[in-house]
């Protein structure tokens, strides 16, 4: 029962509201000494979403989530002077991707605006969509022109011992 260890045994789930409404401050979820994390409202369409962030002695890592642009401040608050910032980045700029898509995601050229508005130290772009794959390119140059830090495309069973060590 590798999958879970208590199975057949009694256990406690404890649960927390997580904030889905854009006016709404982030929220701690979780103070276990060392660890914390962080959430705040982002958007997705007509979906409730959510960013997460986790802090840990010197490091912090901010996951975006599936989010549109309407929800960037919230975001940018979350992820000041994070070590690390994980983006969703699954459409290409306007107009390169359906307009549909844009209620979903955000684009590369806002991205980019995003990590350096919240001074991230790195940027991994994750959930990256075939064609954002294929144009990965222009996907870097349009986040770079306003975000000069290190940005790096994710890929399947990344896994990311030292941030700083990430290129
Ligand atoms: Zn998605």
């Amino acid at each position: 029962m590798e999958y879970q260890k208590t199975f057949g045994a009694d256990e406690e789930i404890r649960g927390a509201d997580l904030p889905i409404d854009l006016k709404l401050p982030a929220k701690r979820i979780l103070d276990a000494g060392e660890l914390r994390v962080t959430a705040v409202a982002t958007h997705h369409g007509d979906c409730p979403s959510v960013a997460y962030r986790v802090d840990s002695n010197n490091e912090s890592i901010v996951f975006s989530g599936d989010m549109d642009a309407s929800a960037l401040p919230n975001l940018i608050g979350l992820a000041k002077g994070c070590s690390l910032l994980v983006f969703h980045c699954a459409v290409l700029d306007p107009p390169n991707s359906p307009t549909l898509l844009y209620s979903l995601h955000t684009a590369p050229k806002h991205i980019g605006e995003a990590a350096r508005d919240a001074g991230v130290k790195r940027l991994l772009l994750s959930h990256i969509a075939p064609d954002v794959e294929a144009a990965s390119r222009s996907v870097l140059q349009s986040i770079q022109a306003s975000y000069k830090g290190p940005v790096g495309f994710a890929h399947d069973k990344l896994r990311v011992r030292d941030v700083s060590a990430l290129r």
